[in-house]
């Protein structure tokens, strides 16, 4: 298979944007939506992969590049799966993560008054998709295993990044270095899976 030398990166969010090009190998030639001045598509998808494909052939389509886009979240086992999908959209349309935090744990004490005193179980999960126009030409998932922490920790990373503590750890991906969490999350496991398709 010929290996690819142009990808346009589709998200907006400056965080992705960092991550994932950082998990690129050096040959290739990336992109991203800020150099085109292009606006993000609506996301009315009912799943990440759904939505990562909206977002990828929306921008491939725009640019006329291949694209690899994700979409992404934070899943709470007893918020039934909430945030979900609507991981950006819980800190409203400004994009502001302490409210998207506020939220969850104002959800939390309404679902369970004692949820502090247990293991709060949630995951992020990662979908990524690379199209090229209209076609798809592959879509994977990644996730990462771990808990609410009972309040934000560390300034590190974005979005819930302060309140996700990963299995067998004791610190928050928010106290992480960017270089430790790389290693361990979600966008890391979509990665290794799509590697072959770079
Ligand atoms: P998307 O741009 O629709 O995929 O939004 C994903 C949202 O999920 C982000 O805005 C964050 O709130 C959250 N999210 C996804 N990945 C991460 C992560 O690695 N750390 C913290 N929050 C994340």
């Amino acid at each position: 298979m010929k290996k690819i030398s142009k990808l346009l990166i589709g998200t907006n969010n400056k965080g992705k944007y960092k991550e994932i090009k950082d998990l690129l190998p050096k040959y290739i030639k990336t992109y991203s939506t800020s150099e085109f001045k292009l606006k993000s598509p609506k996301e009315n998808g009912q799943t990440f992969i759904e939505n990562s494909v909206i977002k990828s052939k929306y921008f491939s389509k725009k640019t006329k590049l291949l694209c690899l886009a994700d979409d992404s979240g934070l899943e709470i086992d007893i918020l039934n799966k909430k945030p979900g999908i609507y991981s950006a959209r819980w800190g409203g349309k400004e994009g502001d993560f302490n409210k998207a935090i506020n939220k969850v744990y104002r959800e939390l004490s309404k679902k369970d008054k004692n949820w502090k005193q247990k293991k709060v179980r949630a995951r992020f999960i990662c979908a990524l998709s690379i199209c090229f126009l209209d076609k798809k030409i592959t879509s994977v998932l990644g996730r990462v295993d771990g808990y609410i922490s009972i309040k934000p920790k560390g300034e590190n990373g974005f979005g819930y990044d302060p309140i996700f503590i990963p299995k067998n750890r004791k610190k928050t991906f928010g106290e992480m270095s960017s270089l430790q969490k790389y290693k361990i999350d979600h966008r890391f496991v979509a990665f290794k899976k799509i590697k072959k398709f770079l």
